[in-house]
């Protein structure tokens, strides 16, 4: 009898927006793995139980979403260093009783600003907005990538502050050097690039940032994505951003990291992401 495929899913609660599967099955087909990736919907109360029976019936991985990233990095048995840092894991890969915890959002998002973008970040002066799991989870692999600078701003200051303070005590004096914290009308000025980590793009609005904020960054990034430019995108092309990209590079290319991981394989991003942009325009 054929051995059956290495079983992956992604876990959430809602999950049937979640395109990881569509994801992984275009990195199966492109690097011949033999793998099936589904969903699983985990009652609110019941991640430990889903992942268990999961387990049991021989899954090898999970890609983890919300809201279950932090309860995903406490059942990790091992961390990698930047799933430490952002105290939360999206991805999990299983090895008989071992569980490992790995944060892929960062590297996702770096490896689209410098691949695919072309962006060094080795000196970049960067203006992250927000202070939930999503800029906690890049916030070490930009300053790992380089960055002279990383300014974090968020709507309630205090927990851009709180998160610079815990940050800079987890990652030492070099890392804390470059990083500081307020609220979005104390961003400032002399940015090269501004990532939007807020959730605002979810009801189509934009972070309100100063206008002096503008004045110099050449790219815009938006983690939100869909069929059409977030209002985030379109606010900074108004304030005369010259280049703006939304989240979807950076969502196939945490996908591609999980799928390294599991795999030892590290698929090719580009043709996945245009394919998928593709879907996205033909459904809109
Ligand atoms: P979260 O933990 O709930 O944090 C939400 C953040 O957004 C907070 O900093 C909050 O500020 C801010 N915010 C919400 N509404 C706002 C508004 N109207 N104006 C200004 N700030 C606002 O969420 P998260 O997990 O960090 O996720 C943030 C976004 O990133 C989500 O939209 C998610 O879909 C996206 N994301 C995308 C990817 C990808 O691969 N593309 C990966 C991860 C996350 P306060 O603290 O003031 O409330």
């Amino acid at each position: 009898m054929p051995s059956r495929p290495a079983r992956y899913a992604v876990i959430g609660n809602p999950i049937a927006h979640s395109r990881s599967p569509e994801i992984h099955a275009l990195f199966a087909a492109q690097t011949g793995e033999a793998i099936e990736y589904g969903r699983l919907l985990a009652p609110p109360d019941g991640f430990v139980a889903a992942v268990d029976a999961f387990r049991a019936d021989g899954g090898a991985g999970l890609n983890v979403t919300l809201p279950f990233k932090p309860e995903a990095f406490a059942l990790a048995r091992r961390h990698t260093p930047r799933a430490l840092a952002a105290g939360a894991v999206n991805t999990l890969a299983f090895d008989g009783d071992d569980v490992l915890g790995d944060n892929t959002d960062g590297p996702g998002l770096v490896a689209d600003i410098e691949r695919r973008i072309g962006m060094a970040l080795g000196g970049a002066r960067v203006l992250l907005l927000g202070a939930g799991g999503a800029a906690r989870g890049v916030v070490l692999p930009l300053l790992e990538a380089g960055v002279e600078r990383l300014a974090l701003a968020n709507r309630t200051g205090s927990r851009a502050l709180a998160l610079r303070d815990e940050l800079a005590a987890r990652l030492g004096p070099a890392h804390a050097a470059r990083l500081s914290a307020g609220d979005l009308g104390s961003a400032g000025a002399g940015f090269d690039l501004v990532i939007n980590a807020t959730a605002a793009g979810l009801s189509d609005a934009a972070p309100a940032l100063p206008s002096e904020a503008w004045r110099g960054p050449r790219l815009a990034i938006d983690m939100v994505y869909g069929a059409r430019p977030t209002a985030f995108m379109r606010a900074a092309l108004e304030a005369g951003c010259p280049r703006v990209e939304d989240g979807l590079g950076m969502l196939v290319g945490q996908a591609a990291e999980s799928f390294a991981l599991w795999r030892g394989r590290r698929p090719d991003a580009a043709p996945v992401l245009a394919e998928l942009r593709a879907r996205l325009a033909a459904a809109a």
